[in-house]
Formats: structure tokens, C-alpha cells, sequence
């Protein structure tokens, strides 16, 4: 597989475990890769809760999920990692003592020598409308991420939700597409004021339509997607002409492939050892939520400590032939110059 990209680590799941695993791991000279399924990093902290206070992170008495993401971001800078955003790792296999191939749902390959999982309660996926028939134009008419803008130039879009997804999205996509049709149950959206007040703008303008009411029905064939039946609160249902549409229902948490990967698990955790938080294959670490042992606390102080005692192990696996010399940040010119500070 000559186009796999060759790393020391991979880490799937950038929350702020696998966030801070990249500091651990780069002080130790061990290069990363972070696959996300979200278009940003920061797991929980930058999903559930952004704007709300954490108070028990170790020396910091108070900090909101965004602002612990945007710490985390920083202190990781000087190892520079590369994160590969709105991908998940659908495989994982063994092709060595230890070298694995992780594959990514977007094709992308990489040959690594360890995997870190730090997957927390699993995997984000959008929610899907309950409507019949959906499945046959997901991936060709409906999708439920944007990768790609340009992919939506001149096509007619429906836009259906009334949160931060859908209203930036609607904002984004206006000026490429040939016509964006916002749809939402109520006159009322849980978006940033901002948002809303712009999209109200372009309506106003006659730059695109906004509409209420849920999607019923989709019209087409062959994936091919022709328009949506909506139908309000009161009155009758209507026709919408679109050919894309793009639901933004909100995202649910679910354990997703990681059960495929022939790791032993315990319900949906992964048991690890409390020395170095490995798993039942050598070479594959779990940390954060997604492990369980004998105490374990979900808390983001404790995914930080199994981030650390994790990469002692995995210095050994990289850098089979090397001694580990134990050394503090406060001392150590060493590590101070992988930091940039000396
Ligand atoms: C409302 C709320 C408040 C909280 N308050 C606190 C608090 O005050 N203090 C505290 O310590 N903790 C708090 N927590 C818990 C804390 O957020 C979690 O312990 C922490 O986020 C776990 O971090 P993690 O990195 O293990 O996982 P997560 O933050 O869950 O991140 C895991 C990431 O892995 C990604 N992923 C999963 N599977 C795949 C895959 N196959 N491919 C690619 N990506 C994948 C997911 O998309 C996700 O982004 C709170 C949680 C919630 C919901």
C-alpha cells in the first residue's frame, strides 16, 4: 500500500484525551495522527458543552469546554500534529509485532506502530430523519456532513434543522449554490442570534427561502433526489424542489466500529491494565472514556493520566532498541527545545 501514510501513532477520537496523549507522546518524540469523526477537535467538551464551565481540570479552578479545547490546542502546537476531521476509522488491523493499518470511511490509509484509541462514548453520528426510504439517497442526494462546498455549486438545496449546522451552512452554501431552502419546524432556532438574523436577512433580500414545517416524503429515483413533501404544523403539506438535501438533526453517540476491531470489551468499554492502559492487543491503547478498569472515574483528569502512562509504553514499542530516560519539563533542556521554549 505505497500511498498509506507512515506514522509512529495513530489516535482515533480527538477529545481532549487524545488531544493531551499528543503532548505525552510528542515529548517522547513520537510523531501523531488524529482521526476525528467531527469537523473539529474537542470531542465532548467542543460538542455537548462549549460554553459551560469545567471546574475541575488540576491547577485551573475554572474553564468552559471551548476555552479547555483551545489550551489543549495550543500546548499540543509544537509537536504538530495532523488532524484528519469528518473521518471516521471504520478498520483496524493487525499487520505486524505491532504494526497496524487503520482505514478511515473516506479511504484514507495509514501504517502505524501503535493505535491509541481515545474514542470516549463512541463515535458522533448524525441523527437521520425518521423518514421511509431515506437510505436510497444517502452518499448521492442526501448527506448529512459537507466536506466539500464545491460540491453543492449550482445545485438546489434544502437545508432542514434549526441549530448551528444548518444555519451556518445555510450562510455558507447561499452564495455557491443555486438556491438554498432553509426548512424548520418553528419560527424559532437554537442557532447563534447572529446567524439567524443574517439568514433572516438574505430571505428578506430574496436570496433564498426559508420555510416551516418537517419533510415528509422525498420525491425522485435512482438516488436521484427531485424535491421533499413538507408539511407545517397547521395547513396542508407542500412541495419543495430541491436536489441535495441536508439534514442537520443534531448528533447521537454510539459505540460504532470500534466493536468490530477484535478488541475484548465489556459492553461497550474497552478493559485495559491500569500500568499502561493497553488493551488485549499489545500495541493498542484505549484512554479517556471509551476504557474501563477496576476505579474508573469519566473524568477528563483521568484520561490526561492514562494519556501519560500510555506513552511510556509506547515509546517502547516505537523505539524498541532506545532507553527511556525519565525526565521533567521543569529540568530538562531536552524537552524544553521540543517545546520551543528553550
Ligand atoms: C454535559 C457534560 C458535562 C461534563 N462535565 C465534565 C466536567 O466538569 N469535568 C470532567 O472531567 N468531565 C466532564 N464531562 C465528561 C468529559 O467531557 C469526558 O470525560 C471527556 O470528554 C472524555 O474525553 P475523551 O477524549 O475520552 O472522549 P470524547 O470527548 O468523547 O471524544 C471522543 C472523540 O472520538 C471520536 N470518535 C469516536 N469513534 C471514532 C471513530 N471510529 N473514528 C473517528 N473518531 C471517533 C468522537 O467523534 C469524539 O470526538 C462532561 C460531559 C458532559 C456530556
Amino acid at each position: 500500500m505505497s500511498d498509506s501514510i507512515k506514522t509512529d501513532v495513530v489516535i482515533i477520537g480527538a477529545g481532549p484525551c487524545g488531544l493531551f496523549a499528543v503532548f505525552e507522546l510528542g515529548l517522547l518524540d513520537m510523531n501523531c495522527h488524529l482521526v476525528d469523526i467531527l469537523d473539529k477537535a474537542g470531542g465532548q467538551c467542543a460538542e455537548l458543552y462549549p460554553e459551560k464551565p469545567i471546574y475541575d481540570i488540576p491547577g485551573i479552578p475554572e474553564i468552559t469546554g471551548h476555552g479547555l479545547v483551545r489550551q489543549l490546542m495550543e500546548q499540543v502546537r509544537p509537536f504538530e500534529p495532523t488532524f484528519h476531521l469528518n473521518e471516521m476509522v471504520e478498520k483496524l488491523e493487525k499487520i505486524g509485532e505491532p504494526a497496524f493499518r487503520v482505514t478511515t470511511n473516506a479511504g484514507k490509509v495509514f501504517e502505524t506502530k501503535v493505535v491509541v484509541i481515545a474514542a470516549g462514548g463512541g463515535s458522533f453520528q448524525p441523527k437521520r430523519p425518521p423518514m421511509p426510504g431515506i437510505e436510497a439517497y444517502e452518499g448521492t442526494s442526501v448527506f448529512y456532513a459537507v466536506r466539500r462546498m464545491e460540491d453543492y455549486r449550482g445545485r438546489r438545496l434544502l437545508i432542514a434543522g434549526g441549530g448551528d449546522s444548518a444555519l451556518d451552512w445555510t450562510l455558507n452554501l447561499q452564495p455557491i449554490a443555486e438556491r438554498v431552502t432553509l426548512l424548520h419546524r418553528r419560527d424559532h432556532f437554537r442557532a447563534a442570534p447572529d446567524s439567524v438574523k443574517k439568514m433572516h436577512a438574505l430571505v428578506a433580500e430574496g436570496k433564498m427561502d426559508l420555510k416551516l414545517g418537517q419533510v415528509t416524503a422525498l420525491e425522485g429515483a435512482n438516488g436521484r433526489l427531485t424535491g421533499v413533501v413538507a408539511r407545517p404544523d397547521k395547513g396542508e403539506p407542500y412541495r419543495i424542489d430541491c436536489d441535495v438535501m441536508l439534514p442537520f438533526f443534531g448528533l447521537t453517540m454510539k459505540l460504532g466500529p470500534v466493536g468490530d476491531w477484535g478488541i475484548r470489551l465489556d459492553g461497550d468499554l474497552i478493559p485495559v491494565d491500569t500500568a499502561a492502559f493497553e488493551t488485549s492487543i499489545p500495541g493498542i491503547f484505549a484512554i479517556g472514556d471509551i476504557n474501563t478498569y477496576p476505579g474508573k472515574l469519566k473524568l477528563i483528569l483521568s484520561g490526561f493520566h492514562e494519556g501519560a502512562l500510555m506513552a511510556q509504553k509506547a515509546y517502547h514499542y516505537v523505539f524498541p532498541y532506545k532507553r527511556l530516560v525519565f525526565q521533567y519539563t521543569t529540568s530538562s533542556t531536552s524537552l524544553q527545545k521540543k517545546l520551543g521554549v528553550a
